[in-house]
């Protein structure tokens, strides 16, 4: 049989007092492992059933002993009296117990409890120096729940946390501690516009902002009174915004510019591209705008390039910020809004993909003039084709591809439109799903800062805030 490797009987040192810590911690898991063992030959093992019961074992081992290092530690009392937050004082009340969910399992913690009878509220300054305050996680249970959350939906999250970490957090457990953590976070895009020295590659010679808007689903007292594209001309849907900056020094087979694996940063949010044309200050997108810009050293590029749509926040929003800065009409866009026309002209008729293809190649050819005469054929009949018409002359000095390909500039990517799928469409577009304002802009954040890289930066400021304010 596979002995035992401390020489006793299982269980036999239960209750016996602890020496140094991680010995004894070790020689139980070991004992452990090996009542799980049992007697059975190696190769009848159900291995999948043993890996999880052990870990299990070993969690509930740590524990057991990390509660009873903090509940035997009372350096938490600290007199009779402490100062309370709404100026009044707070006496000592004994040691309260609560259990929160560790990365360890429920952690079951004895804390010494300050009530305050000016504003009838108490405090655990324990709670407070070990960032216990938050929804009854731990900040190990906390930073995962934010990595879940920020991917998959409530629900998933749950499931996933319970699966892969043994840890139990409900769906609304995930989601209040989420809205909370990404508000945090929205908090802090604001106050840290400090270089990311790090994007790679460093120094690029030019720099790529993109902008571009999205329809987030909203519940119904979200958008009640607010004008939108519903029949009867009531809104479903508010509209994110979202800026993103990328590099594009790698090249295709054929020497075009494509983006820069791991350049791409985000931030975005449900807010107002416009202000008063008497206001001194920026709308709060651009703001937002700016901010990314800051971080990113965008304007410090050699050269420095804006892509979107159509819309005229974005072009009204670049030329404020970054008057300096070649604007290009993402041809993504352009095409896209081709095809579309070509669908309405020609329905599903063979004709329609070589009018449709004809109208790329002039778009590629910087043939503005005989995409404009193939789209007047259909003006008197279409208000589509007068409308791509406007679109196009509108737009003309920022659909001069040829010149801008001569500069090696990158006019299609799909980042923009994509960003906003990766952004905002696979979290918050999902069947079934309704947000508030409030609690989408708070998943946006976070998802952001997860998907720039910021997320440990953000994490790191917090962990330094709160043992300074504890
Ligand atoms: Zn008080």
């Amino acid at each position: 049989m596979g002995g035992c490797p401390t020489g006793k009987v299982p269980g036999s040192h239960r209750g016996r007092r602890k020496r140094g810590l991680p010995t004894d911690l070790q020689n139980e898991i070991v004992q452990e492992i090996e009542t799980l063992l049992g007697h059975q030959a190696i190769a009848d093992l159900d291995l999948e059933a043993v890996e999880m019961a052990a870990r299990r074992q070993a969690l509930r081992l740590a524990a057991r002993a990390l509660e009873q290092r903090l509940n035997t530690d009372l350096g938490d009392h600290v007199g009779p009296e402490l100062p309370c937050a709404c100026g009044g004082s707070a006496k000592y009340h004994g040691r309260h117990g609560k259990t929160f969910e560790s990365v360890l399992g429920p952690l079951h913690l004895q804390r010494a409890y300050y009530h305050c009878e000016q504003c009838e509220s108490g405090f655990c300054p324990r709670d407070r120096a070990l960032g216990l305050e938050s929804f009854s996680l731990t900040p190990g249970v906390l930073r995962m729940t934010a990595s879940t959350a920020a991917l998959v939906s409530f629900e998933e999250s749950s499931g996933l946390l319970h699966e892969l970490a043994g840890v139990e957090v409900s769906a609304k457990q995930v989601e209040r501690a989420a809205e909370a953590l990404g508000a945090e976070i929205a908090v802090d895009e604001r106050q840290h516009v400090e270089k990311m020295g790090e994007v790679a590659p460093p120094r690029a010679p030019t720099l790529y902002l993109g902008m571009d808007g999205t329809g987030v689903p909203m519940r119904a007292q979200e958008v009640k009174g607010r004008a939108g594209k519903q029949a009867d001309g009531s809104a479903k849907t508010r509209e994110a915004k979202l800026v993103t900056v990328w590099t594009a020094e790698s090249r295709d087979k054929e020497g075009q510019p494509v983006r820069d694996p791991g350049s791409v940063t985000y931030s975005a949010a449900i807010e107002s591209a416009a202000t008063l044309d008497t206001s001194p200050d920026l709308s709060d997108f651009a703001a937002r705008v700016q901010r990314e810009a800051n971080r990113r050293g965008f304007t410090e590029a050699q050269r420095q390039a804006v892509l979107g749509d159509g819309s005229a926040w974005i072009w009204n929003t670049a030329s404020e910020l970054f008057p300096q800065a070649t604007q290009i009409l993402d041809r993504f866009h352009a095409k896209e809004h081709l095809s579309q026309v070509g669908k309405v002209l020609y329905g599903d008729s063979p004709e329609g993909k070589p009018w449709i293809q004809a109208r790329y190649d002039e778009l590629d050819q910087g043939r503005l003039q005989s995409l404009v005469a193939a789209l007047h054929g259909h003006a008197g009949q279409y208000q589509e084709a007068r409308e791509c018409i406007h679109y196009i002359w509108k737009n003309r000095r920022r659909m001069r591809y040829p010149k801008f390909h001569q500069q090696g500039l990158c006019t299609s990517t799909g980042v923009v439109e994509a960003g906003c799928k990766v952004v905002i469409g696979t979290r918050l577009k999902r069947a079934g799903m309704h947000w508030s304002v409030k609690g989408a802009n708070a998943i946006i954040a976070l998802r952001c800062s997860k998907l720039s890289g910021r997320f440990e930066d953000f994490w790191e400021r917090r962990s330094d805030h709160n043992k300074a304010a504890a």
